[in-house]
């Protein structure tokens, strides 16, 4: 059983309330308000699985609170406030000093405002004090008629990407001691996976023009079965087409695809959008300050499919990041 059969299976009931407009499958949880959606979402990060012990706390404190913000941002939200609950190993003032700091520049940047959360020590496991737990629920906000889900691509509609992909998962290889970066191209790199930036301005200026959205967390070609399952159609990569930032460029042929079309921890956007929106989709991403690739397209069928420039179907594995198949 993988992660997702494992929700479906156990966590997936019908949701028969008028309030709740949109419960699981997508980034966030919807409830209607009159004429405003509440979009929710709650991501918990793991010492020894989402991040390595030895991490910058003010950036665990940034990264926390971004890939909530990364889901508001996939529904099309303004972030308004979160929760922040904790377990904590041991008590150590200079490092809540620097969390709280990280957490708060990235909230106080995106009027997020910390509202309560609950705060509790982790249990000591025989040999080492239980692992330090973080999970953060975000709160955001959207006109109703206007946030994106995952449901509504259709064939013809262009899949687009914002950034570049793939920066992240070439600095967990060096972190983690697969290959070896030089000082300049892990400087780069570094922030791609410990402060990430999520797409808000993009998520808001994509309302009403993205047919579907999520964002990329978990890897390019598995988080995009996502829409494609949920859209009841295929999609269409252009292997050529996805943007690589210039160290992963510059990095030997074929680990930069990898690393791009199944590494996580991007946090950009993926979206589709009618092929007649392109130039409306270039101005709403200008207006966002946030660069955007048409890497593909919507068509009918299932599941995700990644082409070469000649147009021929490339192996690409797996394709993405689950807690249960991969060890
Ligand atoms: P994301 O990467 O955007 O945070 P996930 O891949 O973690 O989303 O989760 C996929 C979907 O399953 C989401 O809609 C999420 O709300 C839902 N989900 C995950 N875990 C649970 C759970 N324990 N109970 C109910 N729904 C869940
Ligand atoms: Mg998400």
């Amino acid at each position: 059983m993988n992660e997702f059969e494992l929700i479906a299976r156990y966590f997936a009931r019908p949701v028969d309330a008028p309030w709740v407009a949109q419960a699981g499958g997508d980034d966030c949880a919807l409830l209607a308000f009159g004429d405003r959606l509440l979009a929710i979402t709650s991501d918990l990060l793991l010492e020894g699985r989402h991040f390595l012990h030895a991490v910058d706390p003010a950036a665990l404190g940034h990264k926390a609170l971004a890939v909530n913000l990364s889901d508001l941002a996939a529904a099309g939200a303004t972030p308004r406030c979160f929760l922040l609950a904790l377990a904590l190993p041991r008590v150590d003032p200079a490092w809540l000093e620097a969390f709280s700091a990280g957490l708060y520049a990235l909230a106080d940047a995106h009027g997020c405002a910390l509202a309560g959360g609950d705060t509790t020590r982790a249990p000591r496991l025989e040999t080492r004090d239980g692992p330090l737990t973080i999970c953060i629920t975000a709160l955001g906000e959207v006109p109703a008629g206007q946030a994106h889900g995952r449901r509504g691509a259709r064939p013809g509609d262009d899949l687009w990407v914002s950034g570049t992909l793939g920066d992240a998962a070439l600095a967990l290889r060096h972190l983690t001691g697969t290959l070896q970066l030089d000082a300049a191209a892990l400087a780069a790199l570094r922030p791609r996976l410990e402060r990430p930036c999520p797409r808000v301005a993009l998520g808001t200026a994509l309302r009403g023009l993205a047919s579907a959205c999520m964002d990329v967390s978990d890897g390019l070609v598995g988080d995009a079965g996502h829409i494609a399952a949920r859209s009841g159609v295929q999609l269409v990569i252009e292997a050529a087409a996805v943007p690589l930032g210039a160290v992963l460029a510059a990095q030997p042929a074929g680990l930069g695809l990898v690393c791009a079309l199944t590494g996580g921890d991007d946090y950009e956007l993926l979206f589709t959008a009618p092929a007649g929106q392109r130039a409306a989709v270039q101005t709403a991403a200008a207006a966002a300050a946030t660069p955007v690739t048409r890497i593909g397209s919507v068509a009918v069928g299932v599941g995700v499919i990644v082409v070469d420039a000649n147009g021929q179907v490339m192996d690409t594995g797996p394709g993405g990041y689950d807690h249960f198949t991969v060890p």
